[in-house]
């Protein structure tokens, strides 16, 4: 029996790092996994492995920002797959990958940089999850998940402005979402990683004094492997969360405890 057995869910930015780990993870506990990116070459990599491990999986492009990308891989979901029962809002970015190791400051901030970071990662999971509402309504039930960051919860976690800014907005939108859709069975909760290896923070963590700095803020010492946050994530998707919504999930090596 899988913790997943009979669910259908889609993922949304699983080409690589967390977003793919949790592909692989639902798939092995059972669910039909539909997921998207815009890095189809990687996506179509990680679909062709896990369909070689025999699970059930399909990749779509996905572009988080376009209304018409999501109406598909919804549509996908529902016509491949019969329904729709978890949505996962992975995709995100962090504008301080392309400026190098180091915080950007407010004053260093452009408009353009303002803009992409709130469009993928807010506007991305309003709009995942405004396509996603109608389908999980039809299946009778479902579950959202979020995926904020502890830089959603503080400042002191700041790389850039705009990604806390977009953070939290994921943070609140959620508990939205969920008082909103409770009386339907549509459950939304958001998940707060720390430091987790990934390529989003490897431009950091390869400047030896920066990776100290940080790694010295963090009570467990060390960064974690994506599996320490999908299982988080497949716990608020699966039914044993049934009578859980609104709740923030903190995965963070206990950053923000302190
Ligand atoms: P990652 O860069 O490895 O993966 C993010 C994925 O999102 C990539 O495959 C990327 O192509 C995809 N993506 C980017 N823009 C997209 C768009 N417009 N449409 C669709 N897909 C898009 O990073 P990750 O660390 O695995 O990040 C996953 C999530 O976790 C992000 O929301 C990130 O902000 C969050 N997060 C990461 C960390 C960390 O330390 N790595 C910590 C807290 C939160």
């Amino acid at each position: 029996m899988g913790r997943m057995d009979d669910k259908v869910a889609i993922i949304s930015g699983g080409a690589r790092g967390m977003g793919a780990e949790e592909v692989r993870l639902f798939a092995r506990e059972g669910a039909k996994v539909v997921f998207g990116d815009i890095l189809d070459e990687l996506g179509q990599q990680v679909e062709a492995d896990c369909r070689a491990e025999g699970l059930d999986v399909a990749y779509a492009h996905l572009d988080v920002t376009s209304e018409d990308d999501w109406r598909a891989i919804v549509a996908l979901a529902e016509e491949r797959y019969g329904k729709l029962d978890a949505l996962v809002n992975n995709a995100g970015i962090s504008i301080s990958v392309e400026g190098g190791a180091r915080n950007i400051s407010l004053e260093d901030t452009s408009v353009e940089q303002w803009d992409r970071v709130m469009d993928i990662n807010s506007k991305g999971v309003f709009l995942g999850t405004r396509a996603a509402i109608p389908a999980m309504r039809r299946a009778g039930g479902g579950s959202i998940i979020n995926i904020s960051s502890i830089a959603g919860m503080t400042g002191a976690w700041s790389r850039s402005h705009p990604y806390n800014a977009s953070k939290g907005a994921v943070r609140l939108f959620t508990k939205a979402t969920a008082v909103q859709h409770a009386r339907e069975g549509i459950r939304a909760n958001s998940v707060h990683p720390g430091p987790i290896m990934t390529p989003m923070s490897e431009s950091t963590y390869a400047d030896p004094e920066v990776a100290a700095q940080r790694l010295a803020l963090v009570p467990l010492g060390r960064r974690a492997h994506p599996i320490e946050v999908a299982y988080g994530v497949l716990y608020l998707a699966s039914d044993e969360a049934s009578f859980v919504t609104g709740a923030e999930l903190v995965i963070d090596g206990g950053c923000i405890a302190q």
